[in-house]
């Protein structure tokens, strides 16, 4: 049976009892900073600058008309 006691740090892959320190599953407070940025990093990849030419719908409804039931 493994031991689950050690486990791999998702970002340099060292082993060792992570979950018991104060980052688990990261083995140290660095290692956990890069994952968060990481993640940031592929959030800011995905979602593109709002264009004024995404709010151009808005000003065709007229006055009183609420998205949601369009
Ligand atoms: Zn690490």
């Amino acid at each position: 049976m493994a031991d689950l006691s050690q486990i791999k740090c998702p970002t340099c892959g060292n082993r060792g009892a992570w979950f018991d320190g104060d980052y688990g599953p990261f083995c140290s407070k660095r290692c956990r900073l890069i994952d968060l940025g990481k993640w940031f990093g592929e959030e800011n990849k995905i979602s593109e600058p709002l264009r004024p030419d995404h709010f151009a719908g808005y000003d065709e409804l007229p006055p009183g008309t609420s998205l949601d039931e369009t």
